[in-house]
């Protein structure tokens, strides 16, 4: 028996691996690809090495534009090869990495011929307008997203806007490109870069349209809603004549309350309840802003929408563990409480470790909960807090290295690591876990605030 479950977690784990590979290659083919196409065939005549990499740099970040369509479709075979937050973080770079290649496309050509700068007039041919608009979009779509807390935009409106911003940078670096029909004068070779632009209007048919569509047949309601310590609140909800979704512990989804699948209105919420009861799925919901602040006013029978499930962050990627470490700080306690409930209705008998930090004590979500989880599972309990009663007899301040060894069996770096909550938190236990031999690949986040 232990033979067959170790053979099972083995090629879970290589699967994931295998589909991370597959999945980098695949993306690594889809930037070099149409870029080596291009020298295939009749080539313009040979101009100077600068025109001529200039040239490539801007057809590859068109390429790297292309798949970011691609990486932001919330495919759940690359969030489950990555986690979303990986996937959203890479997106986040790669997005940098295309701007570069973008601004130093007409910079290098304007070193090389000082005359395009003519092309700046508004009376410059239509396709080079196209071109000095698509680079504006980019400008803008990098700055709006880089400084978007900072700037005070409000996450739905620069959602929004993102995605025209995107859509108008594509499409018009597209028309660029074709109008100044320098290496695509060959037609496959155009014909290559539309089919290329045209999947990328499949992908967003496929994401604003089919894929909503689906979420429709598949609604939930709302079965109670219920005040938790911290300003928090857990809303249970149940599939409307539908079996539910399969999800493991420690996944999170889109969820959709107030509008339709169609309005670009979702929110990412960790499911809090345990994977074997999917008829009766939990989100523990803390008050933060506008979405977050309307969860009190939901009353049952109120109709919802989800998309998932998403995300890597479950002990069901490591199910040969010995036994897991567990470290929340605040609302980041709602994918743990799933995996810790799933442990418990599977009758688990690993040993467990939960390191979770709150301010004080009358905000610590889920408290009794976890006590009750505390006598059904081998659960060694540390709470750390902040601002602790005088009379606290536990560990104080933050989740230090001191803290963890204080806890931690001598054999810690052969245990699997689940870490979720503010991000300095994040860091900072990181860091105390490489300082205490623990390999970086046993370690697994998950982070709030990724967007
Ligand atoms: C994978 C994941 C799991 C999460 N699980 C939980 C959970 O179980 N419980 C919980 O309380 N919170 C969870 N969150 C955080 C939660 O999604 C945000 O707190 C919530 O979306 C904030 O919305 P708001 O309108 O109330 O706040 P606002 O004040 O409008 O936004 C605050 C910040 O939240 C983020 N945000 C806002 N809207 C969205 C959106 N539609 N999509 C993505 N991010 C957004 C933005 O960074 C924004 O700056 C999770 C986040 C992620 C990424």
């Amino acid at each position: 028996m232990a033979a067959t479950n170790s053979i099972i977690s083995m090629a879970i784990k290589h699967n994931y691996v295998i589909r991370g590979v597959l999945w980098t290659g695949f993306y690594l083919l889809l930037v070099i690809l149409p870029l080596g196409m291009l020298l295939l065939g009749k080539v313009p005549p040979g101009t100077v090495f600068g025109w001529d990499f200039a040239v490539a740099l801007g057809f590859s970040a068109l390429a790297i534009m292309f798949t970011m369509f691609l990486l932001t479709a919330r495919f759940k075979w690359t969030t489950r090869a990555f986690g979303i937050d990986i996937i959203y973080y890479f997106h986040r770079w790669i997005a940098l990495v295309a701007f570069v290649l973008l601004l130093a496309h007409p910079l290098i050509l304007v070193s090389e011929e000082p005359l395009l700068l003519e092309y700046l007039k508004p009376d410059a041919p239509w396709h080079m307008l196209a071109g000095n608009v698509a680079l504006a979009a980019v400008f803008l779509l990098v700055i709006t997203s880089v400084w978007r807390k900072a700037l005070h935009f409000h996450y739905d409106a620069w959602r929004f806007l993102h995605a025209v911003f995107a859509v108008l940078a594509v499409g018009l670096a597209m028309i660029h490109i074709v109008g100044v029909n320098y290496y695509i004068g060959t037609p496959w070779k155009r014909e290559l870069w539309l089919v290329l632009a045209v999947s990328v209007v499949l992908l967003l048919l496929h994401v604003r349209i089919v894929r909503p569509l689906l979420i429709m047949r598949h609604r939930y309601h709302v079965v109670d809603v219920s005040p938790e310590r911290g300003d928090t609140w857990t809303m249970t909800v149940t599939p409307d004549g539908h079996p539910g979704m399969a999800f493991m512990p420690g996944q999170f989804v889109w969820l959709n309350l107030w509008h339709s699948p169609f309005a670009m209105r979702e929110h990412p919420f960790s499911v809090a309840s345990s994977a074997l009861e999917p008829q009766h799925m939990q989100f523990t919901i803390k008050r933060l802003g506008d979405f977050t602040s309307t969860i009190n006013k939901v009353k049952p029978g109120q109709y919802l929408y989800l998309d998932g499930p998403f995300g890597a962050f479950s002990i069901d990627r490591y199910p040969d563990a010995s036994g897991y470490v567990f470290v929340a700080g605040g609302i980041g306690i709602a994918p743990i409480l799933s995996m810790l409930r799933t442990l418990a209705d599977r009758g688990d008998r690993r040993s467990l470790w939960l390191f979770y930090a709150y301010r004080n004590l009358e905000r610590l979500t889920a408290y009794e909960e976890l006590q009750v989880l505390q006598q059904r599972l081998r659960l060694h309990m540390v709470i750390v807090l902040n601002d602790p009663p005088t009379d606290w007899m536990g560990e104080r301040g933050f989740i230090t290295r001191e803290v963890l060894q204080r806890h931690l069996p001598g054999d810690h770096a052969a245990l699997e690591y689940f870490l979720c909550g503010p991000t300095p938190m994040t860091v900072s236990v990181e860091r105390s876990l490489g300082t205490m031999e623990v390999p970086l690949r046993r370690v697994h986040t998950e982070l709030f605030d990724m967007v």
